[in-house]
């Protein structure tokens, strides 16, 4: 292990940017900030790699640690002219979380560490305010008690009504029929005067010592302990590990603990504090932006409990000085009065500064804390921003435009899972529409859902499959399960930088926040209902289990479910996925097996069809009777009467396809999955089977049950079906090669391509491919053209893989089915190991579900030896993958780095694969080392 200890302070640092694995990103951030000559309050941070040993010792600092940051605190009261434990000049710290990734809320930080009785005393005398002293104080106890002591935060509830309740007297107001809430808007924080607070202060002791058998601990160093241990804790805590989980954050990281002097934002009305972004983090508009709180401290802002106000005079928000903020300020309904440009425009003034020159120096968006104690500015924290999948474009392409990034470095900038949220359908205009209420937009994308409310009945509910919207007063870290299982998510409180509102938006989910006409208590929430000139008109209920739908992208509620429209893609976006098409080697195609999905991957950039799955063709109400009247014949000749009457409706089909496509290649596969999946399933559709073909529903039922198999995966399917029924390929033969004919004499490019499924050795293949040439040239002399058709196989198998030699004499391309060949080289049925392998995640068995991103080591395997022995066979074989692994970003990686040639996935994710292609392809040439002419 090296250094246990970085300082920073007075324009020095041990630490810089770079060290984020070591220091966290808040320490990392800190540290460069006071490089930079920025106003942040002296500190020290204690590495990640401490926080790992203290794990690994059973819990224990390692040997020598406390001497070290004894001795940091000794630097800090040098530079304060303070000491830690003195009445006289009481030095008090923030004892804060940060991890190499940045987890929002997920972890604890103490604030105002260091104060007892007396030294409490003592702050009030050195600031001159009593009530500020005792604040701070009974803050200090309330945190600590429930983070380091672990007796819940509810416990001192009634103690700090009780305490409202003493002050609302001396205030005249009548505080008898409020509730709590109502309590809190009444008689806030502030308002909360000596008296009252030093009985407050008494009963939370007691209610420690209740809980605990223990007095609350006086010494400061000791509290200093307690607090490093329960920052390293926290680490452990559920929702950390939950948060963890769903952004891949690997649990030994660790996180890192900042020990910073205490500023404060609530030192009275010259003081604040906030919280800004460098640009809009939900738009990506170029303006900055933010909210702040007078008089409070930064858990204030963050907690959602006071609504914040903007920053800055609204249209004037132009922080980077361009001139194109068109900024309508935060909070709905706030008015510039209470902006920090109004109200501190000095201060306002610095911010600016500071916020352009750490952009400039990050050459990235900036996610600020900063505290102002009377009239003085402090950073809290820097961090490179959090912003939705739309902000995210927009800022990559702006910033590329105004020379600060290269094209490049814009297109590694967005992270390709994220642009599923431009592609989020979103409210249909023209639809009728019930207004409910109006909040922030605090997160993008339009989402309908019952109501709930709280996070555990979310998760049940979303467990059956229903569609839900979580409504909380405000969301807590506690309730991240309950938003993960949510479609959107709608707050009475909190601003957008609440938890809800940053959490969601990391989530890419529909979020509206700070609806004030909301209130929710007990099951139910109540809707103040406003006419136009604002005048209340009434209150509606909603109930549990009423559906609601949110529009996350203009902050409104509607009653009931509207229907939405799919999402228009950006101008950025539109560039930006041109600057990525020229950079990625891996072409992108799509599986689409209709005309209508053909179009829609044809608009998101597809460069063809990787798969068509023709047996989705066949469930369609006119054609599945013929499909079951096929399957269920007595012989050949009643096999190809059906098939003769599915014939027009899959060459029509191709037709359309082909149109779609023109100019395209487009893979067709044959019929694959085990026909039992087309029978019957009722006695209904029985009955109606048996008057369509004449046959008795027993005879029927009795050919369905000799059709079922014990294990259908790995039954009668795919190319074996050819093998035993013939007429099935060549009727598709036929329809495929019509069409191609057709789409041909009328002037429009055809490029078909036919594929053979779970093909394991090269006799079927011959087979098979004899089977399709024959009915090949028997069209083109019916037809009197010809047409270039191509063909190949699937590699489904491990065999398929491993003779993969022998397959390529027949095969002129190959196609990975990576489903099927996870599910057989793994021996998991992929229909079932959805019970069982999130088990096997959590245990570390597999980094992530192997159906979702790609077992490289093993299936990845495979593809290579697929690869190699298909093209020492056939060296210009074209090599492709099919499976749903093709459109998941860290499996086209390797996709890049094999070789392959192209990726298909289905439409919605072909602009995500064109982005992680070209993300690969930059990749893969880092690892080359630069290129000649770079
Ligand atoms: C595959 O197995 O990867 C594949 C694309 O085929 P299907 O999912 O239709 O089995
Ligand atoms: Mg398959």
């Amino acid at each position: 292990m090296g250094r246990s200890i970085y300082f920073f302070g007075a324009g020095q640092a041990d630490g810089d940017a770079q060290q984020k694995d070591l220091l966290g990103g808040k320490g990392a951030g800190l540290a460069e900030m006071t490089r930079l000559g920025i106003p942040v309050p002296p500190g020290f941070t204690v590495t990640t790699e401490v926080c790992n040993a203290y794990y690994a010792s059973g819990k224990a600092l390692p040997a020598g640690v406390e001497d070290e940051i004894k001795a940091a605190i000794g630097r800090l009261e040098a530079l304060r002219g303070a000491a830690f434990g003195s009445p006289e000049a009481p030095l008090l710290v923030s004892v804060r979380s940060g991890a190499r990734a940045s987890m929002p809320g997920m972890m604890d930080t103490i604030l105002n560490l260091g104060l007892n009785d007396e030294i409490a005393r003592g702050l009030a005398r050195r600031t001159g305010s009593e009530r500020f002293a005792l604040d701070a104080y009974r803050r200090f106890i309330l945190a600590y008690a429930d983070i380091v002591l672990g007796v819940p935060r509810d416990r001192f509830e009634e103690a700090l009504g009780r305490a409202r309740r003493q002050a609302a007297a001396k205030l005249g107001v009548d505080a008898t029929r409020l509730n709590s809430a109502e309590l809190e808007r009444k008689v806030p924080d502030s308002q909360l005067d000596p008296e009252s607070l030093a009985a407050l202060i008494q009963r939370q002791k007691d209610i420690v010592l209740g809980a605990t058998g223990r007095p609350f601990p006086d010494e400061p160093y000791a509290q200093l302990w307690g607090a490093i241990g329960a920052v390293f804790d926290s680490w452990k805590n559920h929702r950390a590990q939950v948060y963890r989980k769903m952004h891949d954050i690997p649990e030994a990281w660790g996180t890192a603990c900042t020990v910073q002097v205490m500023v404060f934002g609530n030192l009275g009305d010259d003081s604040g504090t906030g919280v800004a972004f460098t640009r809009d983090p939900s738009t990506g508009e170029r303006r900055f932006y933010g909210e702040w709180l007078p008089n409070a401290q930064g858990e204030d802002v963050v907690a959602g409990v006071r609504t914040p106000h903007p920053l800055s005079i609204t249209g004037t928000g132009t922080g980077t000085g361009t001139g194109t903020g068109t900024g309508t300020g935060a909070g709905a309904g706030v008015d510039d009065e209470s902006s920090l440009e109004a109200r501190m425009p000095a201060a306002y003034a610095a911010l600016v500064e500071v916020q352009g020159k750490l952009e400039q120096h990050f050459r990235d968006v900036q996610d600020l804390e900063f505290t102002i104690q009377q009239k003085e500015l402090f950073l809290l924290q820097c961090r490179t921003a959090k912003r939705t999948g739309r902000a995210a474009v927009r800022i990559a392409v702006e910033m590329a435009k105004e020379g600060l990034i290269s094209q490049r470095e814009a297109i590694l900038r967005v992270d390709p899972g994220s642009i599923d949220q431009l592609l989020h359908p979103s409210i249909d205009p023209s639809a009728p529409k019930s207004l409910l209420a109006r909040g922030l937009p605090a997160s993008p994308g339009a989402a309908t859902g019952q109501v709930v409310f709280s996070a555990d009945e979310a998760e049940r509910r979303a467990g059956q499959g229903r569609a839900v919207i979580l409504v909380r007063s405000e969301t807590s870290p506690e309730d991240i399960h309950g938003m993960k299982a949510a479609r959107g998510i709608l707050t009475a409180r909190g601003g957008m930088t609440s938890h809800a509102a940053v959490v969601a938006r990391g989530m890419g989910k529909s979020c509206v926040a700070g609806c004030s006409a909301i209130s929710v208590s007990q099951g139910r929430m109540a809707v103040t209902i406003y006419d136009d000139h604002g005048r209340s008109t009434g209150t509606i209920t909603v109930k549990d289990g009423d559906l609601i739908t949110l529009d996350g992208g203009t902050g409104t509620v509607y009653l009931g479910a509207v229907p939405t429209i799919p999402a228009a893609l950006s101008g950025e976006f539109e560039e930006l996925m041109v600057w990525a098409d020229a950079v990625r080697r891996l072409r992108v195609r799509s599986n689409a097996d209709t005309p209508h999905d053909a179009r829609t991957a044809r608009n998101f950039g597809a460069e063809g069809i990787g798969l068509c799955r023709t047996e989705h063709m066949f469930f369609d109400e006119e054609r599945i009777q013929a499909v079951r009247e096929m399957i269920l014949a007595d012989g050949e000749l009643g096999r190809r009467r059906a098939l003769e009457k599915l014939l027009p409706f899959q060459r029509s089909d191709f037709v359309g396809v082909f149109r779609e496509m023109a100019g395209l290649p487009v893979t067709i596969r044959l019929l694959d999955p085990p026909l039992h999946e087309f029978l019957p399933q009722d006695e209904a559709q029985l009955q109606q089977l048996s008057r369509a073909t004449g046959v008795s529903a027993k005879d029927l039922q009795r050919k369905s049950e000799e059709l079922a198999e014990y294990n259908p995966m790995l039954g009668h399917r795919g190319c074996r079906l050819a093998i035993t029924s013939p007429e099935i390929y060549e009727m598709q033969a036929r329809a495929i090669l019509e069409a191609a004919c057709e789409v041909a004499a009328a002037g429009i490019e055809v490029e078909p391509e036919i594929m053979i499924p779970l093909s394991m050795t090269r006799r079927e293949l011959a087979l098979t491919r004899a089977l399709v040439e024959g009915v090949a040239e028997k069209v083109f002399a019916e037809k009197g053209r010809r047409v270039d058709v191509r063909f190949g196989t699937m590699i489904e198998l491990p065999r398929a893989a491993l003779r993969a030699g022998e397959l390529a004499e027949e095969a002129e391309f190959f196609s990975f089915g990576t489903n099927d060949l996870t599910q057989t080289s793994l021996g998991i049925s992929r229909d079932d190991a959805g019970r069982f392998l999130g088990a096997y995640v959590e245990a570390g068995i597999f980094a992530k579900d192997p159906f979702q991103s790609l077992d490289v080591p093993g299936v990845g395997e495979l593809v290579e030896i697929g690869r190699d022995r298909g093209r020492a066979t056939r060296p210009g074989l074209k090599l492709g993958v099919c499976g749903e692994h093709g459109g998941d970003p860290s499996s086209i990686a390797f996709f890049e780095r094999a070789g392959l040639d192209y990726v298909s996935c289905s439409p919605f994710r072909v602009p995500i694969a064109r982005l992680a292609a070209a993300q690969a392809a930059l990749a893969a040439e880092a690892a080359r080392g630069p290129r000649a002419t770079d």
